[in-house]
């Protein structure tokens, strides 16, 4: 409840009636409606799956979901809501860790996991065209007997759809090597607000035609469009792949663990992973798993992943071989002890682990998630300036009434500088909330850093855009918003909100 965000304004928009499911009802098949409006007899549980967020921190109270397969269906429901004046919102896998993807109020769910079609690949080029339904591991799954892998990976991969990654402008696992999705979107399908449909859906490396529309629907959280379509630069899937997980003392060394990566490994570095010692023994805890022997963790209170991929196993092995007797022979060990995996399920294993972090986060309790991006020097000291806040407030105490913090945890992609700070608390309460908001944030733009590396905003940051943007380029989101959706029907209350002034 103490997490119920403002509501946007309401007065414009109209309520669901019977008419209007009549008319979806034409639109869509019976079996692509959820409603609990006549004629639909739908029950609150049958919606609960959507209107709830992944983290049990968002909940809306939409009484429809409407589950289309094409774009022409889309672009028809769009219409009638514009017309109609019914806020919606854009669902893909309801992943989403900024509560973006549930209502804030009753608006119509429109979820996307009807449409999961690959439309086409190109071996050669290596974009693949798709639905934006489509889930991220089935994507993957599909390019690998070609031989490539999407240029994006992440924990939620089993249930995330291209459309939320994209909408979301999610990072992952291989945003260090492949880049952003800025980069590697190639083109978008997308049903505007009035229900028309803007096919920028290009399959070019390169078109330098005037203003690069789709950009600006990568990241965009719903608030402009609905995404029907994606095109996508996938990547030559690396000849050979390696991980190792490295422990060391402390954080101090971590950054200049990084650096010598980046000296030795060059080319082959394709990620560089981090969590501290809390986290490892949250994911011991919680999934009896541990990367490394008791014996080799002892007193240490860093944690590294380091993966390579290349095109040459003998060369990239030799490479990761000459790493690790630097780093044993080195007079001032930067590390304490390690695992370089052995196997493909090793491989996998240790991927594994620091993928279970935020599940094993989940069953620890409630976690508050804050993803920034601060100089990855700087990571622990943010992790351990927010818990001394929290101590310093008696928040930290266990039985306390009103809620305590269990545990604060660091981990994340060192290697862009974004830090997921998590707070787990045994339950989400309002104390905990106004400790940490806004003084997370200021602590955040104290180091000239983003409020949200890659989850977004959503309807957990609307009201605090302003620690990591001006006032100008919010006033120019708010007028890119009126321009394309000026009855503000699209994912109402998230992102930005608010006239340009
Ligand atoms: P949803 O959660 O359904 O929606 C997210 C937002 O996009 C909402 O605002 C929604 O309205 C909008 N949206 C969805 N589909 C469309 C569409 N077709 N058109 C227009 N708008 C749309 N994120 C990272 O960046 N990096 C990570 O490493 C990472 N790891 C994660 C690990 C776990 C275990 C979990 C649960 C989440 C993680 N995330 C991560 C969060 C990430 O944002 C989402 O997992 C993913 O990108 C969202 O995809 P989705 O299909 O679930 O979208």
């Amino acid at each position: 409840r103490h997490f119920r965000v403002t509501a946007p304004a309401l007065a414009n928009f109209n309520k669901l009636n019977e008419q209007d499911l009549s008319h979806f009802a034409s639109i869509l098949p019976e079996s692509s409606i959820l409603s609990t409006v006549r004629p639909f007899q739908s029950t609150n549980d049958d919606l609960a799956p959507f209107n709830n967020d992944w983290m049990g921190k968002y909940h809306g109270k939409s009484q429809c979901v409407l589950k289309p397969r094409t774009t022409e269906e889309v672009s028809r429901i769009l219409k009638w809501c514009w017309e109609r004046r019914i806020p919606v919102v854009p669902q893909g896998g309801n992943t989403g860790l900024v509560g973006g993807s549930v209502p804030l109020n009753d608006e119509v769910i429109i979820n996307l996991s009807n449409m999961s079609k690959v439309r086409s690949f190109d071996p050669v080029s290596g974009i693949i065209v798709c639905d934006a339904g489509c889930i991220l591991e089935n994507l993957s799954e599909y390019l690998a007997p070609h031989k490539y892998i999407m240029p994006i990976d992440l924990g939620a991969k089993g249930s995330c759809q291209i459309g939320g990654n994209v909408s979301t402008n999610a990072g992952g696992l291989r945003l260090l090597r492949y880049g952003s999705l800025h980069g590697t979107v190639l083109g978008l399908e997308v049903v505007l607000p009035d229900g028309s449909v803007m096919n920028e859906l290009k399959t070019l490396r390169k078109d330098n035609t005037g203003y690069d529309l789709k950009q600006l629907f990568i990241g965009a959280e719903g608030t402009l469009g609905i995404i029907t379509g994606v095109s996508i630069l996938a990547a030559p899937a690396p000849a050979s792949s390696q991980n190792l997980v490295l422990s060391l003392e402390s954080y101090d060394k971590v950054a200049e663990l990084f650096k010598f990566a980046k000296t030795h490994l060059s080319e082959i570095l394709s990620a560089f992973e981090y969590w501290d010692r809390r986290a490892y023994d949250m994911v011991c805890k919680h999934t009896g798993r541990k990367a490394l022997d008791e014996s080799e963790v002892g007193n240490s209170q860093a944690f590294v992943l380091i993966e390579t991929s290349g095109g040459s196993k003998e060369h990239d092995e030799a490479k990761v071989a000459n790493l690790l007797e630097l780093l044993y022979s080195a007079e001032e060990p930067l590390i304490t002890s390690g695992t370089l995996s052995q196997s493909p399920s090793q491989f996998t294993s240790l991927w594994g682990y620091r993928e279970l972090i935020p599940e094993a986060a989940s069953k620890e309790g409630k976690t508050y998630k804050y993803d920034i991006s601060v100089p990855a020097t700087e990571f622990a000291s943010v992790v351990d300036k927010v818990k001394k806040e929290l101590a310093g407030k008696g928040l930290m105490q266990e039985g306390r009434e009103g809620g305590w913090v269990r545990n604060v945890i660091g981990f994340g992609h060192v290697g862009d500088g974004n830090l997921h700070l998590n707070v787990i608390a045994n339950a989400f309460s309002a104390d905990i909330q106004a400790a940490l908001e806004p003084y997370v944030f200021e602590l955040v733009a104290s180091y000239n850093g983003s409020i949200s590396a890659e989850h977004g905003i959503g309807a957990m940051k609307t009201q605090h855009l302003h620690y990591s943007k001006g006032q100008v380029s919010i006033d120019m989101m708010r007028r890119i918003k009126a321009l394309f959706d000026e009855r503000g029907i699209m994912n109402p209350g998230k992102v930005v909100e608010g006239k340009a002034s």
